[in-house]
């Protein structure tokens, strides 16, 4: 049996009912589990030996609502509204067909580069998400095969299923948005997802499982929905459905069935403990209510929410009703660490500085996002728990004396130097074998610029790209730099 040993100036491991920090830690790896956790075993194991020095071995991290494309919505950062900058379909576009924006091997690349992007950030477990604004309707089963074998030849844990959909939104000149639908569309991309479920569950030594995704909330018909839940239940598999996220998603859902979104999913038995419900930032009580009665999860994005003006309301409160909360990065860059600090920061701004403490969003990113799941093997570091582990380096940081307040305070999602899946190390040193940074950033840069380039097509009115993509200052543009 391949045994190794961790030791490190902190260890983040598990005391049964909470983390435990122990300072000039050890963690013993057997396989593809911890062995051993706290103080030096004596004697002292005969195996390969590592020594991180200044550094936090912490449980890797569970992102429940993973970035896993090349983020257009960072593209809507300064361009507003919306509606008008290409982040809903106009009419026109939809009148001459919607087309895949990206190649077969572009949708297989995107997501094996964000897979690396997520190891390098510390997640050791992965609930992809994507974009469909750029797709012709929803994801295929072509690329999660590929992004299935992308997982398993970089050693990433990961819940993997495509997005599928009944329905779609449209823009008028006006600016009104409303539903567009084809059942049946969605429909057969449920089967298709169901079978490609049952297909992967428990790949690569079990490191791959099978997730749904029915995409948006305000398109799902009811049909879906009841399928969706009767597929997963019968499986044990998570769903994942984004909720209670934007103003437009409230009002198409009431419009269309005179409820929250919150309780369309109850109405229609699609709220169970194996649903997950990204952000939540739009919540009432009685959605709060609602989620809790089910024991559903809550998976808080704290960037993606901030960065457009909207934080959760909040994170101490949904706590306090007893609801699981787990993590999702959602949006670019893909950083646990910044998602935490946050989720901290908003949960201060939303209820006072003394309402909420560090650790609550280091729970949320491990032990939150293993319940979520169902799962008592991960998010933590102890005897018999799977050796899912990230080193963060401290020797550029400015520490307080607690190592979970140092994350807080110091680090960024950079300072992951290795990580561990399995017991096997997938990131050694910030090199991941299978992945090179400079070659596939640069593709990567490629690729999307070729998306944005297309824009206008998807754009109401199809402006000129400079129309969509309004500068900061005034652009002065030279020659190319010649040698
Ligand atoms: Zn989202």
């Amino acid at each position: 049996m391949t045994r190794t040993l961790l030791t490190a100036r902190w260890v983040v491991g598990f005391g049964g009912d909470a983390h435990r920090v122990h300072e000039n830690g050890c963690v013993l790896i057997e396989a593809d589990r911890v062995a051993h956790i706290g103080a030096l075993p004596d004697p002292v194991p005969d195996c390969p030996r590592i020594d991180y020095g200044e550094a936090i071995l912490s449980p890797g991290f569970i992102d429940l609502d993973a970035l896993s494309d090349l983020d257009t919505t960072i593209l809507g950062l300064d361009n507003f509204p919306g509606w008008k900058k290409g982040r809903v379909w106009p009419e026109s576009y939809v009148a001459r067909g919607p087309y895949e924006m990206y190649s077969a091997e572009e949708l297989a690349f995107q997501k094996r580069f964000a897979f690396a992007s997520l190891i390098r950030n510390g997640i050791t477990t992965a609930l992809p998400i994507a974009s469909l604004f750029y797709r012709e309707w929803g994801e295929t089963v072509e690329e999660f095969e590929a992004a299935a074998e992308a997982a398993e030849a970089l050693g990433l844990r990961v819940y993997l299923g495509p997005a599928y959909r009944t329905g779609g939104q449209v823009v008028d000149e006006s600016g009104t948005i409303r539903a567009i639908y084809d059942e049946a569309r969605g429909l057969a991309g449920l089967e298709e997802a169901a079978d490609f479920a049952q297909r992967i569950e428990g790949r690569a030594e079990g490191r791959i499982r099978a997730m749904f995704a029915p995409d948006r909330i305000e398109t799902c018909t009811p049909k879906l929905l009841r399928r969706t839940a009767a597929i997963a239940a019968e499986m044990g598999a998570p769903v994942r459905q984004h909720c209670l996220q934007s103003e437009i998603e409230l009002r198409l859902v009431r419009d269309q069935h005179g409820v929250s979104p919150i309780r369309f999913l109850a109405e229609n038995g699609a709220l169970a403990s194996n649903w997950l419900l990204p952000h939540g930032t739009n919540a009432t009580e009685e959605d709060i209510a609602l989620i809790r009665d089910a024991g559903a999860a809550l998976v808080h994005c704290p960037l993606v929410a901030a960065r457009h003006g909207g934080m959760l309301r909040s994170l101490p409160r949904w706590l306090e009703a007893g609801i699981t909360v787990g993590m999702g990065t959602d949006t670019w860059p893909p950083d646990m660490i910044l998602n935490m600090q946050l989720g901290l920061m908003t949960a201060r701004l939303a209820d006072g500085h003394d309402a909420i403490r560090s650790e609550a969003l280091f729970d949320a990113a491990t032990l939150g996002g293993a319940r979520a799941l169902g799962r008592d093997d991960i998010g933590r570091l102890a005897p018999g728990a799977k050796a899912d582990i990230a080193v963060i380096d401290l020797s550029g940081a400015l520490q307080t004396p607690d190592p979970i307040q140092t994350l807080m305070t110091s680090c960024a999602g950079r300072d992951v130097r290795d990580v561990w899946i399995d017991g096997r190390r997938v990131m050694a040193d910030g090199v991941i074998p299978g992945s090179d940074l400079v070659a596939d950033t640069a593709r990567a840069q490629a690729q999307f610029d070729g998306l944005v380039a297309k824009y206008p097509d998807r754009t109401l009115g199809h402006p000129p790209m400079n129309e969509i993509f309004e500068p900061s200052y005034e652009r002065v543009t030279h020659d190319r730099h010649r040698p």
